[in-house]
């Protein structure tokens, strides 16, 4: 129940929702077209309207980035062991688990937070078939060093790009390096369609491939090939992504004043480490982590209550570790000795609100507190 004499809570992020009108006339076209999904005129579009904008060739659109993330496993058909960060969001590692696959932790850089290359060679085993990192916050993994690793062991890569939509890396998409990458377009995502997701590949037989994957493995009336599954993404959603695309500029260019913002008042603050993009790379400004290091006057955990308190819904992304949930945490890769950085920076890492219509008085109300609890437990 809301509690109207509370004062509104300030989520981390919240979905952009364009105008409501804009909505109306692709509603109207679905009714006209009567095809509700299964590779519909809108579904067609959106795929077309995204390889323009993220500058990729193939894109294959999913109901969910999980299903992206589970289908693109199936699609190059990885068995055995499959070699991933723990510093990430739990839907990662389940992929992986879900094709009755055994994840392999390694541990991350302490810059970057996505995996340490030297890391992943180490943890390669006969069994190894693929790895799987992810480019965290949207800052891009160290791509040239992974793929020289796959290369010399002859092993798939997919990268979970879910927070990567938009990054750019050297003047080419960030989701043109590996194997495959996978987008989410969940409604916390930048680039959101309530639900959704999408696998980026190669070329045409291998989208060909995956596009029957993700409706059932049906290749024609009479064949289906492979254990496919229900991926798919519906008009509705496909709708609602392209009237979201007309928007991305002007997100994106929110989002750049809220990062810049932060960046001016907070820069300086003695213990607070503030995350940086590659040098090579552009932002999409997806999160605002910061790390709170020894050096500050209050612990994680006390700025988050302290934030908490005053309805400030800042989040411990990521925290705990993935291999530290029931589920994982018996793999031999996930003891602690195995991820001293990655078991570190969860302890430190908080992620302040940041999302488009994040207005600059809440923005300093954050900034305020974060400074105040500073001064007032260091006195
Ligand atoms: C959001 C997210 C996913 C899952 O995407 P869904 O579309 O919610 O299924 C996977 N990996 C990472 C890193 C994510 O942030």
């Amino acid at each position: 129940m809301m509690n109207d004499t509370k004062a509104a809570v300030v989520p981390v992020t919240q979905p952009f929702l364009p105008p409501l009108e804009e909505f109306m006339p692709w509603l109207e076209q679905i009714w006209k077209n009567r095809w509700v999904t299964n590779d519909g005129p809108l579904h067609h579009q959106l795929e077309q309207a995204l390889c323009e904008h993220l500058g990729v060739e193939y894109i294959s659109l999913f109901s969910n980035g999980t299903l992206a993330l589970i289908a693109a496993l199936q699609a190059l058909d990885i068995t055995g062991e499959v070699i991933t960060t723990p510093f990430s969001f739990v839907a990662t590692t389940h992929a992986i688990h879900w094709n009755g696959i055994k994840p392999v932790f390694a541990d991350i850089d302490p810059v970057s937070l996505n995996l340490d290359p030297a890391r992943i060679e180490a943890a390669i085993t006969p069994a190894t078939r693929a790895i799987m990192p992810v480019h965290v916050y949207g800052n891009p993994c160290d791509v040239e060093a992974i793929e020289r690793i796959a290369q010399r062991h002859d092993l798939k890569v997919i990268y979970d790009a879910a927070h990567a939509f938009g990054v750019r890396f050297r003047e080419r998409s960030i989701l043109s390096f590996g194997d495959m990458s996978v987008l989410s377009f969940h409604g916390t995502k930048i680039f959101h369609t309530f639900e959704g997701g999408a696998i980026v590949c190669r070329d045409a037989q291998m989208k060909r491939r995956i596009d029957q994957l993700k409706n059932f493995g049906i290749q024609d009336e009479v064949t289906v090939i492979g254990h496919g599954i229900n991926g798919k993404m519906n008009e509705v959603q496909a709708a609602f992504g392209l009237v979201q695309l007309q928007h991305v500029d002007a997100t994106h260019a929110a989002r750049a004043r809220i990062d810049q913002h932060y960046r001016e008042r907070l820069a300086g603050v003695k213990g607070l480490h503030l995350h940086r993009m590659l040098a090579d790379s552009s932002a999409n400004y997806a999160y605002f982590p910061v790390l709170v290091t020894p050096e500050f006057p209050l612990s994680r955990d006390e700025l988050y209550a302290e934030l908490r308190a005053r309805q400030i819904a800042v989040r411990r992304y990521f925290y705990p570790l993935i291999s530290a949930f029931p589920a994982y945490c018996d793999l031999a890769s996930a003891v602690r000795e195995n991820l001293p950085v990655a078991e570190q920076i969860s302890q430190q890492v908080l992620c302040l609100p940041i999302f488009p219509m994040l207005e600059r008085e809440v923005q300093d109300r954050i900034i305020d507190i974060v400074l105040a609890t500073a001064v007032a437990r260091a006195a």
